[in-house]
């Protein structure tokens, strides 16, 4: 395994026009019915534009909401189509994980630029980033990461959150789960916590002078 040749922060993290420090938000393993549209409001209000790392399989189910992504400014990038650990898989399953999961993204919102790819459980192998190299994609891993899957509280994502972030930071927040960890009976309160720690974040992050961006154009 190697993580050589991911992205942890973004270089060259100066805005051209302000020279300000940028940030960036990733949302991971949406969309997702109820919580995802629910980001989508916080990050309106804020005027705040993220990138989202979404499941082929989710994105096929719900592809208003991908379209909705496009249109109010954010980046949609690719997580796979059903969100398994690519360490165990195959070259041939790695290729299929991927090219399918820019499929229907595109599918569902033709106006989409998939340009990043994130192994899920951030699991690289050499295979995985030959594979991404060669479908025109960055491999994007994170540099902040509250655990905020884990639900530890809003003030333990916003404490950790703030704690790491610097220029070209990538934050790691979800707004979503993988197919193997769905629970339907806790979906409308699943990402509560990311939600409210979002919007206590936004305004804090501002504060210290960063931008909010989505990932930049990587062609
Ligand atoms: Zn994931």
């Amino acid at each position: 395994m190697t993580q050589l040749d991911c992205l942890y922060e973004m270089p060259n993290a100066c805005d051209d026009a302000t020279d300000r420090p940028s940030i960036y938000l990733t949302f991971d393993d949406g969309p997702h019915p109820f919580c995802t549209p629910e980001i989508l409001d916080v990050l309106a209000q804020h005027q705040a534009p993220a990138t989202f790392f979404v499941i082929g399989t989710y994105a096929a189910e719900r592809p208003k909401l991908i379209q909705r992504m496009i249109a109010e400014g954010h980046k949609v990038a690719n997580h796979t189509m059903t969100h398994p650990d690519l360490s165990n898989c195959g070259p041939g399953e790695i290729e299929h994980e991927i090219s399918e999961a820019s499929r229907a993204i595109k599918t569902a919102c033709p106006q989409a630029s998939v340009q990043y790819m994130r192994a899920p459980y951030g699991s690289w192998t050499q295979d995985v980033l030959s594979v991404s190299a060669s479908a025109g994609l960055a491999a994007v891993h994170w540099s902040v990461d509250p655990r905020d899957w884990s639900r530890p509280g809003v003030d333990a994502i916003v404490d950790a959150v703030l704690a790491s972030i610097r220029p070209g930071a990538i934050v790691l927040l979800h707004d979503g789960c993988p197919p193997s960890e769905a629970k339907p009976s806790v979906d409308s309160s699943l990402r509560r916590h990311t939600i409210m720690a979002l919007s206590r974040i936004i305004p804090v992050v501002r504060d210290r002078g960063f931008l909010i961006r989505s990932l930049p154009q990587h062609h």
